[in-house]
């Protein structure tokens, strides 16, 4: 679908409208990490003697900030994610829900999910997280097998994290994991075995990312330097038609390009950002996007990204703001297009109904649509557009 030149859309001007929305996600960013992972392009910063106390009091200025923008909003999912959430200390979990808690209504079904890593360390607080209030745990596996791990810079072994897994599943009647496939001399036949591993764990969720080599990162120059090989293009889509072909042998839906769940235990935070849900990001380098009260265009909000600069800021100006802009309605209509289509379920109407009160006949040319059809490339109803 080409969104450039608007090929498949209708010449009509598009208009974004005054949302009137009750629900709210928020997402919290805690910046930091044991080591840094060469693949790693998050926002996450190695430091000693991080003053907890003091990032408290930054997340609840932040919070308080944007209470007077955000009235009467109902949390539905709230998500810790980084860095490594998994070693924020019990009391700045607890402090930053009781601070929501003060400000919003939270909702009795309110998904609150926080990633770990899976070390001995972090999985001794499970209980207390779970006590806390979490009731969703990521933990961020990655692989099955030492060799790989030591590859990937992760700090844990296979066997920690196994007994991870068994510890999480044990207090956490919803947790996922996350591997990474694709990996240099990765055959599919590994990937199929350690895949088949994974599955018979009971998660109920699971994040499976190829391996991507992202500009900045320690992979980056050794990519170049050719200290190793990743997979082809064609390869690649084996692992990924083999990933799909697996997971829907176990009974998991492939909801999302690399998501996969039981029925009901989709990540509802997660379909918040690509079904066009309204989501507060705060801490250093998280990202928003919302309708402000009284403000008739949906706003892109992003933090500073390094922790000291965002503290500073918030102790001078009650948010870390770094940017924030309206985001003009063409603008809205590509993210949602670009965000929908990650989902087996496509754009729906429902979607373009809320931003923009029309249906999707109306912004797209069906007929166009049709055509791409009629190729396989995509599949086209009055309500839904997806990929095959
Ligand atoms: S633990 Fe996660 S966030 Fe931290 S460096 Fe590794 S991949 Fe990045």
């Amino acid at each position: 679908m080409k969104l450039k030149n608007e090929s498949t859309l209708r010449s009509k001007p598009i208009r974004s409208r005054k949302i009137v929305t009750k629900n709210l996600s928020l997402y919290i960013h805690y910046p930091f990490c044991k080591s840094k992972c060469p693949y790693c392009d998050f926002n996450s910063h190695v430091r000693d003697g991080v003053n907890h106390e003091n990032f408290l009091r930054a997340y609840e200025t932040e919070l308080d900030f944007f209470s007077e923008k955000l009235r009467g909003r109902k949390v539905t999912t709230i998500f810790f994610g980084g860095g490594t959430p998994s070693l924020m200390p019990i009391f700045l979990v607890e402090g930053i829900l009781k601070k929501i808690s003060e400000i919003w209504e939270i909702a009795e079904d309110c998904e609150i999910s926080l990633e770990a890593n899976p070390t001995s360390f972090e999985a001794a607080k499970f209980k207390d997280l779970r006590k806390a209030g979490v009731n969703r745990l990521s933990l961020g596996i990655q692989a099955l097998n030492d060799a790989d791990l030591k590859f990937l810079g992760r700090e844990h072994s296979a066997k920690e994290a196994i007994q991870t897994i068994e510890i999480a599943a044990k207090i956490f009647k919803n947790f996922s994991f996350d591997l990474i496939y694709a990996r240099p001399q990765q055959t599919l036949n590994d990937w199929s075995d350690e895949l088949h591993r994974a599955i018979n764990f009971g998660t109920k969720h699971l994040s499976l990312y190829q391996l991507t080599i992202e500009k900045g990162t320690k992979f980056f120059s050794e990519f170049q330097q050719k200290k190793f090989v990743m997979p082809d293009e064609n390869l690649s889509a084996e692992f990924y038609e083999m990933t799909e072909e697996a997971t829907a042998g176990a009974g998991f839906e492939g909801y999302e390009i690399s998501n996969y769940s039981r029925k009901n235990f989709q990540c509802r935070h997660n379909l918040v950002y690509w079904q066009g849900g309204d989501y507060l990001g705060i801490g250093a380098g998280a990202h928003s996007r919302l309708y402000l009260d009284g403000e008739k265009n949906r706003s892109a909000i992003s933090m500073l990204c390094e922790p000291n600069a965002w503290l500073k800021k918030v102790s001078e100006s009650g948010a870390g703001i770094q940017k924030s802009e309206k985001i003009s309605p063409d603008e809205l209509l590509e993210e949602l297009i670009l965000t929908g289509l990650r989902l087996a379920d496509g754009i729906t109407s429902k979607i373009f109904q809320t931003h923009f009160e029309k249906n999707l006949e109306e912004i797209f040319d069906f007929k166009k649509l049709e055509k791409l059809a009629a190729q396989g490339l995509i599949e086209v109803s009055k309500n839904r557009i997806n990929i095959t």
